[in-house]
């Protein structure tokens, strides 16, 4: 059962009309409108720039199986595992996914200070938005595989293999995606120092047992985590359903402006399929709800951008 909370449930009214677009939004937008930019490109730009303004605020939070919390933002998801009483964080989204987080804790009277901890697929800065509060202002441990602890200190050094700026104008979808990241807090985000104790394989005391699974290829110290009791594999940036690069959705892998090595990242979707989980929860995009082998199949035939 999937239960959704609607923020528009307690104050319909007070929820749109306290929505405004940011204040970088709208500097954009102005810049971007379409009698304003010559060139079919740029007019493309412009009206994927002005769909901004009509993004709907979400819900803050859905549970999507049993004890397992969706927060979004801007097409960068995170997720609260609530079980034997644990309170466990899987990535840690944008910085301004925070007041999902508190929304998502509150519906059962936690905070969170009462979080046990936050486990990282990799270390990119759309992932460790707020360890840093977590962990400075709640002593909330946060971990990640030792090949990815330098990037969480440093979350935006990381290698790829195109470059990040023809992106947009190649695909002008990721527009807004990008910039509702940039208004999530995405420019500003400080890095951590994580544990480098997740070990693929050996399984955290969460829910039956939650599994690192070491996915390499999008970054050297990738992991998935794989709740083999429920089924779910959280697939990180391995295997998405929306690349914020590129506006594309379905499963696939991230695109090269964002992914160490492609090729890997291909080929180590074999891990993910071995665990034949039935729900896959991606670090971009919504759920998918089927057999990984089937995305696995989906992504290696959709291919790179
Ligand atoms: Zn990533
Ligand atoms: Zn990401």
């Amino acid at each position: 059962m999937s239960v959704r909370v609607e923020r528009a449930i307690a104050a319909p009214e007070a929820s749109r009309a306290n929505w405004k677009p940011s204040a970088a939004t709208r500097g954009l937008d102005r810049r971007l409108a379409p009698e304003r930019v010559a060139g079919k490109a740029q007019l493309a730009i412009a009206r994927e720039m002005q769909a901004v303004a009509m993004v709907k605020e979400r819900a803050d939070f859905e549970m999507v199986a049993d004890g397992v919390y969706w927060l979004e933002r801007a097409g960068v998801n995170c997720y609260l595992i609530r079980a034997d009483d644990k309170l466990v964080l899987v990535d840690a989204g944008l910085p301004r996914t925070w007041t999902h987080l508190v929304s998502a804790l509150r519906s059962f009277g936690a905070t969170p200070a009462d979080l046990d901890g936050v486990v990282l697929t990799h270390g990119h800065f759309d992932h460790v938005g707020m360890c840093e509060r977590l962990a400075r202002e709640h002593r909330v441990p946060i971990h990640v595989h030792p090949r990815d602890q330098e990037l969480a200190r440093h979350p935006y050094r990381y290698p790829h293999e195109a470059s990040r700026l023809l992106y947009p104008v190649r695909y002008p979808k990721s527009i807004p995606i990008l910039a509702g990241m940039a208004a999530g807090g995405a420019l500003r985000i400080k890095g951590v120092d994580a544990l480098p104790d997740v070990e693929p394989g050996v399984s955290l005391p969460v829910a039956g047992g939650l599994t690192p699974m070491w996915s390499p290829g999008h970054t050297r110290g990738h992991c998935g985590f794989h709740l083999g009791k429920m089924g779910i594999l959280f697939s990180g940036d391995a295997l998405v359903t929306l690349d914020p690069y590129t506006g594309r959705r379905g499963p696939r892998v991230v695109a090269r402006a964002a992914t160490a090595d492609s090729t890997k990242a291909l080929t180590m979707l074999d891990v993910y399929a071995a665990t034949r989980a039935t729900l896959v929860l991606p670090g971009h995009g919504a759920p998918y709800h089927g057999d990984v082998r089937e995305a696995v199949e989906a992504a290696r035939a959709a291919g790179v951008d």
